[in-house]
């Protein structure tokens, strides 16, 4: 078992070869600022093949791999689990979730953590009634008492920010240790986000954050153009067809896993785009790891505010 550690991105850097691969459509809940589509369906093409032939095409690459698995509701894939277990004798596995489907208190019994970098689970507030949100902290237990390493992202969504603190030391307070505002990216009222954010945003932000890098993101600092990056040899994006990508912003196609055409570059390549919108994937992937803003973290600080001066943040 991996030591449950609020440092997020420590827990990605051993492996050498990520796919992070949106496996699905389906979900049961319908998010505004849900980041992949999602619907009510999947696509014909989810589920088509059985868990030993998707670990036989991931095998066939000769690489172990560690996956980074989302959608949609990952759990609510068909046959999730035994596909986790069959995956997991060879390759690492880190899930995204909601944590509030028919299918969470059954993996949790059916799974075993090995081999499971992390259970990502994220709290949609505005989905939980007071009642649902119980059951969330419960399946969170449920998680860490069978060992898994469990996180909680909450998507700073600009409308959530005057709820966000009480809702952290509410989800504090019934035990969740680890919790990690995760920046929203994407549009909310005709502004884009995280270039929006006010000065007194990111501070909210900057209170809670467990990563330095994190703010990379949060800073609007996703800038990578020219830099050595591991995309296409090291790290993909693959969909739910098994489609893969050399990386989630760039659509350079690295072939099928699942009818034996992947291939990958020789070697990392200068990143060709100004704006990289693969988050975190996109920083660990860098050859020479970026430098974290220089901020003190768990309080806004002196340090950040010249940050957030430097960064235009607060509208200069
Ligand atoms: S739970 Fe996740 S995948 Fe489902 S709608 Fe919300 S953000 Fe999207
Ligand atoms: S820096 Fe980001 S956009 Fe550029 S190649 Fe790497 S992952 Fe892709």
């Amino acid at each position: 078992m991996i030591e449950n550690s609020p440092y997020r991105y420590a827990l990605l850097r051993p492996f050498s070869n990520h796919m992070v691969w949106h496996i699905n459509d389906l979900c049961n809940l319908s998010c505004v600022y849900c980041f992949f589509p999602t619907g009510v369906k999947d696509p014909p093409e989810v589920g088509q093949l059985t868990p030993a032939q998707i670990k036989a095409a991931f095998d066939k690459t000769g690489k172990k791999w560690a996956l980074f698995i989302g959608g949609g509701e990952p759990l609510l894939y068909p046959d999730f689990i035994k596909l986790v277990n069959t995956l997991k004798i060879n390759h690492a596995i880190q899930i995204s979730t909601n944590l509030f489907n028919k299918n969470v208190r059954e993996f949790a019994e059916r799974v075993t953590p090995e081999n499971i970098i992390n259970i990502n689970a994220s709290v949609h507030i505005l989905h939980h009634s007071s009642g649902s949100l119980a059951k969330f902290i419960q399946n969170y237990h449920l998680y860490m008492d069978k060992g898994f390493d469990i996180t909680v992202s909450y998507v700073t969504y600009p409308p959530l920010f005057k709820r966000m603190k009480e809702d952290f030391a509410y989800l504090k307070s019934q035990g969740i240790k680890t919790i990690i505002p995760l920046t929203f990216q994407g549009f909310f009222e005709g502004k884009k986000y995280p270039g929006s954010y006010t000065s007194d945003q990111v501070k909210m932000i900057l209170e809670n954050v467990h990563e330095p890098l994190e703010l990379l993101i949060t800073l609007d600092r996703m800038k990578f153009y020219n830099r050595m990056c591991r995309a296409g040899s090291g790290y993909f994006f693959m969909d739910y067809r098994g489609d893969v990508w050399r990386c989630a912003t760039i659509k350079e196609s690295c072939g099928n896993l699942f009818n034996g055409t992947f291939s990958s570059r020789p070697g990392p390549a200068a990143c060709p785009v100004d704006q990289c919108n693969d988050a975190c994937f996109g920083i660990i992937s860098q050859v020479e790891e970026p430098f974290p803003p220089e901020v003190e973290f768990g309080a806004a600080s002196e340090v950040a505010e010249t940050i957030i001066e430097d960064s235009h943040l607060d509208g200069t």
